[in-house]
């Protein structure tokens, strides 16, 4: 600390400090004029502390201080003192104390903020980002900054003491596809040649399990160019994690240990269910609509499909005879919903991929599923028998009062559809409890998806990702059927880590490639460095990675977006409103790149 300008923080001065001269220096946070005295609070780095302005017994200090205005740097020179009885402020860490000032000194004035700095309240997003250094001033950012920090400290000495190494991999690479757009980096010494910044370190990090590294983990920078969606940056921070000689539980324990013990350090106030369960991907599908689910409630999705294919309801039963399921919750207390809330419900339930929604609300009145007739039921669906409508609400566990949600089709497009309708019901009705924090682990994935588009199969995951040791001989006649060994951590609804066993051996990677539609020579091409490791004793291993910046917002208290766990993010279509990225670049630089812009139109610009 500058013995000139402060001999204290702010924010750490407490009752045991009272009768000591201190210097402090800060912005002034707050400004009282009151009973012929003057009160700034004072704030530092570590907080807030009250001083005090007497005309009389410091006049020169006074006259000082009533020049001060908001987020004025000020140094204060003064003795700490116990609060006059019945005015301490219980709730300021520096409550029971103040400074009574003897000297005060200007060191800079500041312009009046275009926000005020003192109040954690809403501001206009952008008006934030571009001035970011004086939204970071705010107490719940600032409390974000530092909660970010002790979580990453927490995963550095967590893995340090099991073994872990923390190794810096490169930022320009080679663009090595992986699911998204590379962000690409011309290079002036080659021109026509382009780096690609890591979308992760996953190739890095199979080639240092190829160098023995064993333990190898990195607080990783990854970059992927895609289209903005909702709590998605172009930049962001991963967790990046590798062992080798491990098998998928040796993986997923540390995964689930480290989480656990990082939320129990970090939040102790918070209840996170123990033991953490875990589903396949199947039957999360199934049971949650999701593969990520929030497991804070209920609202379990039940299958009515045998139900359907006998009904006389045609909606049901061709949606079963076509190779589709029926599948429905119960949302309890809503029967009585109006029916322009049942439309909105419909509409949600079709903008999710669904054909259409069934709902059945049970009239309380009914006492018991026994007792029910058909006089207690309203739904769309008249083809339904009481005896069907008696077994669905049995097989969701509806009672009398309660609403039935049911989506008939593709068991893809049903399950996301009642995915989306269960966590709205769940929101509505309040349910999932704010200081829970569930965590799950997901398994079994599919290791590709039919991309229908393109005409090919993709990764589920990534293309490294290793298939259930005994599905390789499903590979070439259906792929569809392959499971991998990835899995993924999930908490409250969002996804925390995910990770795989990796393929270690050059003929299994290649055949997945071939999979995945990839001619021998464009393997070779852009994979040729990692398939030739694995040829020089590549150990079995498998990893996963963990994003930072959506930890960090799921432990903060006040922390609306991703956004509110970074320090200077873009926003959501990757601009950067403080420094005014992207931006257009000089010529002179253009030139030295090698690079000629086209316009719009796709015509070479005018020299
Ligand atoms: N590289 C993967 C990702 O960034 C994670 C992993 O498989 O370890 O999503």
């Amino acid at each position: 600390m500058n013995a000139l300008l402060k001999s204290a923080s702010c924010g750490g001065l407490r009752l045991e400090n009272a009768g000591q001269e201190v210097t402090l220096a800060g912005w002034a946070h707050r400004r009282r004029d009151h009973g012929g005295l003057i009160f700034i609070d004072l704030r530092d780095s570590d907080g807030v502390v009250q001083v005090v302005f007497h005309p009389d017994e410091a006049p020169d200090a006074f006259a000082e201080a009533e020049r001060f205005r908001a987020e004025w740097v000020v140094s204060i020179a003064g003795v700490v003192r116990e609060r006059p009885e019945g005015t301490a402020n219980p709730n300021l860490p520096t409550g029971e104390i103040e400074v009574a000032a003897a000297a005060a000194t200007t060191l800079n004035p500041a312009k009046t903020p275009p926000f005020d700095v003192s109040q954690d309240g809403p501001v206009d997003e952008l008006l934030r980002m571009r001035y970011r250094y004086l939204d970071l001033r705010r107490p719940f950012m600032r409390d974000n900054l530092r909660l970010r920090h002790r979580a990453v400290k927490f995963i550095r000495d967590y893995l340090e003491e099991r073994g872990f190494i923390e190794i810096e991999t490169p930022i320009l690479i080679k663009s090595t596809p992986e699911g998204a757009r590379d962000y690409l980096v011309p290079s002036r010494i080659h021109p026509g040649s382009f780096y690609a910044l890591p979308q992760s370190p996953q190739q890095l990090k199979q080639l240092l399990m190829v160098a023995g590294a064993d333990r190898y983990f990195q607080i990783a920078r990854c970059f992927r160019d895609e289209d903005p969606r909702a709590d998605r940056l172009p930049e962001f921070t991963q967790l990046d994690l590798e062992m080798a000689f491990v098998d998928r539980e040796d993986v997923i324990g540390l995964m689930t240990d480290l989480y656990v013990s990082l939320i129990q350090t970090l939040r102790p106030d918070k209840r996170v269910p123990l033991p953490v369960p875990r589903f396949t991907h199947a039957e999360a599908m199934a049971r949650f609509g999701s593969d990520k689910p929030d497991t804070r409630f209920g609202l379990e999705i039940a299958d009515f499909s045998e139900i359907a294919a006998a009904s006389a309801f045609q909606v049901f039963a061709s949606a079963v005879k076509d190779g589709g399921v029926a599948r429905g919750f119960a949302a309890p207390g809503l029967a009585s919903l109006p029916r322009r809330q049942i439309d909105d419900l419909v509409e949600r339930a079709k903008q999710h991929g669904a054909r259409g929604l069934v709902t059945i609300a049970l009239d309380e009145a009914a006492g018991s599923l026994n007792a029910l007739t058909l006089d207690h039921v309203r739904t769309p669906a008249r083809a339904l028998s009481l005896d069907e409508i008696k077994a669905v609400a049995a097989a969701c566990g509806a009672s009398p009062g309660d609403l039935i949600l049911i989506v008939a089709g593709a068991e893809a497009q049903t399950a996301a559809a009642l995915g989306q309708l269960r966590l709205h019901i769940g929101e509505r009705l309040g349910l999932a409890d704010p200081d829970t924090i569930a965590l799950c682990v997901i398994s079994d994935f599919p290791l590709f998806e039919w991309n229908a588009r393109e005409n090919r199969w993709d990764s589920v995951h990534h293309p490294f990702t290793a298939p259930f040791d005994d599905h390789w001989e499903r590979l070439a006649d259906d792929p569809g059927g392959v499971l991998s060994n990835a899995y993924d951590l999930a908490a409250n609804g969002y996804e925390l880590a995910g990770g795989s066993i990796r393929i270690h051996e050059r003929a299994k990677q290649e055949a997945v490639f071939r999979t995945l539609g990839h001619s021998p020579e464009n393997t070779q091409a852009q994979f040729g460095h990692l398939l030739e490791a694995f040829e020089y004793g590549a150990p079995p291993h498998g990893g996963f990675a963990g994003g930072i910046d959506r930890l960090v917002t799921a432990l903060a208290d006040k922390a609306d977006s991703i956004r509110d766990a970074i320090a200077f993010p873009k926003t959501q279509i990757g601009v950067d409103p403080l420094f005014g990225a992207p931006s257009p670049i000089d010529q002179a630089q253009l030139d030295e790149l090698g690079i000629a812009l086209l316009s719009r139109s796709g015509e070479q610009e005018e020299p």
